[in-house]
């Protein structure tokens, strides 16, 4: 009875374009790469981890504060929308704290 699982769908090259191009799951805007912020699908849900480009990614506009509204996530990462928006949100915040590493 369960719906059949979708294998991961490798990206497969584009023979006409060189610059990669991917959807806002928000807007679903088509924008460079560049221009996201990618989420990551990890073991404990949709995290944004910057760096990280293993697994299954989403893309959010990485300037549009519209963009990382929880409703606006909901569809694309169902339970997971309001920490993605919190992280999107936070990861946007003037720091008024100097970082300390
Ligand atoms: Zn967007």
């Amino acid at each position: 009875m369960a719906a059949p699982s979708t294998p991961p769908n490798p990206e497969r090259p584009s023979p006409e374009r060189h610059c990669p191009e991917r959807t806002c799951v928000a807007c679903r805007r088509k924008r460079p790469q560049g221009e996201f912020v990618r989420v990551t699908r990890t073991s404990a849900g949709w995290r944004v981890l910057p760096g990280k480009r293993t697994g299954r990614g989403a893309y959010v506009c990485a300037d549009s504060p519209d963009c990382w509204q929880e409703k606006r996530l909901r569809r694309a990462f169902r339970g997971d929308a309001p920490a993605v928006s919190a992280q999107l949100q936070a990861l946007n915040t003037p720091m008024d704290q100097p970082m300390t590493t």
